[in-house]
């Protein structure tokens, strides 16, 4: 079904720039965390190069390479040629996932992403029993395991459970009184365990008198899925994604999300994916211009920007994480940090840039040892900081920045900058 890496890269031509090139190494997550010359990305290329040339098999080592890359694309971001490595990482995983298969737990877990029914179901019940097992930090929506396993160390922070899911908590169109109206696509750890993001952005929505429609039948944009070589779940989670939105009426002016990751995934990497499939790549281009990151879409397309301005200043002070799906994938950094600095004092932490390890449901189980290990430098430069509040439009990266603070004992507190905005409305 999918294209294969050799359709999409010249191997040979890419192996001889990358060769004399070697500028993305410093940046690669990977590599600065695991510095092999193999797990960089022309460490990758040539792997891939070898593979498509028949004298590389796809064997338990070569899955255990192309499955380490972050897929935080900082080396297409400084690739003077822009090779996509992240892309053809993902094609190969999919060969991969067809090879050895995809572990059981993942496929749980792809397989709740499927349904959301089940996914309520599943994450009430996780909800009645979390605390047989966990101990809850209700104020940073977080938990850590009552008992050292495998997968489940005391140390590390997950995110908890809430007891009804944000889209389960409201009525489907919200009417506040306005002449506009735009959807939200609230993704699925806002959802079920960072709910403060949809509530706040229903307070800004409506604090600008726009109706909001919750769009209740979405389902996961498919990401974790994606990352991990599951074909089948995207295929199926866009496909319906997709013919879902295509039924929203007109006065639907745009559909917004507060999650970087799902954002990026519904307005880019469904191009990707649908590469071969022509019909919906052109379904998946033209529903493109009506997806937006929450700040990206208030920032340029209402008065809250003056709205904020109107309101009193807060004293504490925050540092602003660019997630690589905004800012490396969509170019959005500058509207958060515009709303927030409104509000907000603004000190920015040595590299805002820097990916902070999280690298999808593969790195977050059997390759944590490297996702621990990543989130080291990001949780120092929040230390320094001295900030209140970190802040970054991504609740993957909240996972993995709580978890990686919590190990270095910082004492800042994540908020979507969806969260941060509300809060400043109030006052
Ligand atoms: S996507 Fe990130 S981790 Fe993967 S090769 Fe590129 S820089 Fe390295
Ligand atoms: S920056 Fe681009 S051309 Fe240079 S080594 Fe990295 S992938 Fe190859």
């Amino acid at each position: 079904m999918n294209k294969r890496p050799e359709e999409i890269f010249n191997f040979s031509e890419t192996s001889d720039a990358c060769i004399k090139c070697g500028k993305c190494i410093p940046v690669c997550t990977i590599h600065n965390v695991n510095a092999d010359e193999v797990t960089s990305p022309r460490g990758f290329i040539d792997l891939l190069g070898a593979y498509k040339n028949g004298k590389l098999d796809l064997d338990k080592n070569a899955k255990d390479i192309f499955e380490s890359c972050f897929l935080c694309t900082n080396c297409v971001d400084v690739c003077p040629i822009s090779l996509p490595v992240d892309m053809i990482i993902e094609q190969v995983r999919s060969d991969i996932a067809q090879k050895f298969g995809i572990a059981w737990y993942k496929k749980a877990f792809f397989l709740l992403l499927r349904h959301r029914w089940l996914n309520d179901l599943a994450f009430k019940l996780g909800w009645t029993f979390q605390t047989c097992g966990f101990k809850i930090k209700a104020d940073i929506n977080s938990m850590s395991s009552r008992f050292n396993l495998p997968m489940l160390k005391t140390d590390r922070l997950f995110p908890s459970l809430m007891k009804t899911s944000f889209l389960n908590s409201h009525a489907e169109n919200i009417n506040n009184g306005g002449k506009r109206k735009v959807a939200v696509f609230i993704g699925c750890l806002a959802n079920y365990n960072y709910k403060d993001t949809g509530e706040s952005l229903l307070e800004i929505l409506k604090a600008l008198e726009i109706d909001a429609f919750l769009a209740k039948d979405q389902k996961c944009c498919g990401a974790p899925a994606y990352f991990t070589g599951d074909f089948d779940t995207v295929d199926a989670n866009a496909k319906f994604n997709i013919k879902y939105f295509e039924s929203f009426g007109e006065d639907i002016e745009a559909i917004i999300v507060p999650e970087a990751t799902c954002s990026a995934m519904l307005k880019i990497d469904y191009e990707h994916f649908f590469h071969d499939q022509p019909e919906w790549l052109k379904r998946a281009k033209k529903l493109k211009d009506k997806i937006f990151m929450a700040t990206e879409w208030l920032q340029h397309y209402t008065h809250l920007e003056q709205l904020l301005a109107s309101k009193k200043k807060d004293m504490r002070i925050v540092t602003y994480h660019d997630p690589c799906h905004a800012k490396k994938m969509q170019g959005i950094h500058k509207e958060p940090r515009n709303l927030i600095s409104k509000n907000y004092n603004i000190v920015e932490m040595s590299d805002p840039n820097a990916c902070c390890g999280f690298g999808g449901v593969t790195m977050q189980t059997e390759k944590y040892h490297f996702a621990k290990a990543a989130g080291v430098p990001k949780a120092a430069m929040i230390k320094k900081t001295r900030a209140d509040v970190v802040s970054a439009e991504c609740s993957a990266c909240r996972m993995q920045i709580n978890a990686s603070m919590n190990y270095a004992d910082v004492k800042t507190v994540f908020k979507n900058p969806i969260e941060l905005i509300a809060e400043a409305l109030r006052e």
